[in-house]
């Protein structure tokens, strides 16, 4: 039996199906989650179908989320999508269901579940569910479509990182034919406010950069007070330090409103997953992201960066 027959399976068991996603969520987590629940809803009119996972942060043109009380989760089957690690689950109550899948893209460190199906060589967790339906030859409708579409243009950088084969092209060609509104999904996606178009200067303006291309800034609460910003506007900001031609691996540190520093990992060549790891930390070889309790950790955690550059250069 193939796993997406096993899920497949496993979902027809269940009346109930209540679909999870990891914290501060972006198109991909969003578009993964309720991609499947909108294709789970299609198919199986009959079942109780939920997404939840609390508020979406500025994606509700993706989807919005069910609030849904304790009760519910007996007997249900639960499933996660786009989370590598347990404590990253949005809404603890995961654990509450009968059953747990975890479908995911990230490497499988942390191999939670009663059935898994992780392949850290699709470019999203929107195209492994776009698999999923597409093996199964399960209805897919115009708005799952376009959810998983958001969500693989949301990981892939529309379509520029290295994580993008040319099979996430073709399942992307596929899920173009259902007919959606793709250049307004695009549009959606890569808007930014003008606030963050300000901060963006202020970004290029006082990134550092050494000789070997590692790069960082640091956003502290003044700077984020000061051009009217909350972390989840930071997003957008993140990937531009890898405009600059002479960048090979960046972070972007986000003070947070308690004082610790949100990390987020860039590269484009030097693996940057296993510094993220020892500081709480996890994600993709090239795109990571980790925590640091103060400014000294961030210049700690900056120069471990500077070493990774350094060492890639030699080779
Ligand atoms: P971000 O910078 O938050 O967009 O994260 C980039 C990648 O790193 C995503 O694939 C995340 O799943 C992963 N990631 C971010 N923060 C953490 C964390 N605290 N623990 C594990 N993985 C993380």
């Amino acid at each position: 039996m193939t796993i997406t027959t096993e899920i497949l399976a496993m979902i027809k068991k269940y009346e109930r199906i209540i679909i999870h996603r990891h914290q501060r969520p972006d198109p991909d987590a969003i578009g993964s989650q309720c991609g499947l629940a909108e294709i789970l809803r299609a198919n199986f009119p009959e079942k109780e179908i939920y997404q939840v996972g609390g508020p979406v942060e500025g994606l509700d043109y993706l989807a919005t989320m069910d609030e849904i009380s304790d009760d519910l989760y007996t007997g249900a089957l639960v499933i996660v999508t786009d989370t590598a690690n347990a404590p990253r689950i949005s809404d603890k109550r995961y654990e509450l269901g009968a059953k747990l899948i975890k479908i995911d893209h990230h490497p499988n460190d942390d191999p939670y579940g009663d059935l898994l199906w992780v392949n850290p060589k699709a470019s999203s967790c929107s195209e492994i569910i776009a698999d999923f339906a597409f093996a199964e030859k399960l209805t897919v409708t115009e708005n799952a479509a376009r959810l998983l579409y958001g969500g693989i243009v949301g990981d892939t950088g529309r379509f520029l990182y290295p994580a993008t084969t040319s099979h996430t092209l073709q399942v992307a060609a596929k899920l173009l034919e259902y007919g959606f509104d793709a250049a307004k999904l695009n549009r959606q996606i890569d808007q930014i406010s003008l606030e963050v178009a300000k901060l963006s200067g202020y970004l290029y303006q006082n990134l550092q950069i050494d000789g070997n291309g590692a790069g960082y800034v640091i956003l502290d609460q003044t700077i984020l007070k000061k051009y009217g910003i909350k972390d989840s506007d930071t997003a957008a900001l993140v990937p531009l330090p890898g405009t600059i031609e002479t960048v090979l691996a960046w972070a972007v540190f986000v003070e947070q409103p308690e004082g610790y520093y949100r990390v987020r990992l860039r590269s484009k060549g030097p693996v940057i997953n296993e510094l993220a790891k020892r500081y709480h930390g996890g994600g993709h070889p090239l795109a990571s992201g980790a925590n640091a309790k103060d400014q000294a950790m961030c210049q700690e955690i900056y120069h471990e960066i500077q070493a990774l550059c350094a060492d890639y250069q030699e080779k």
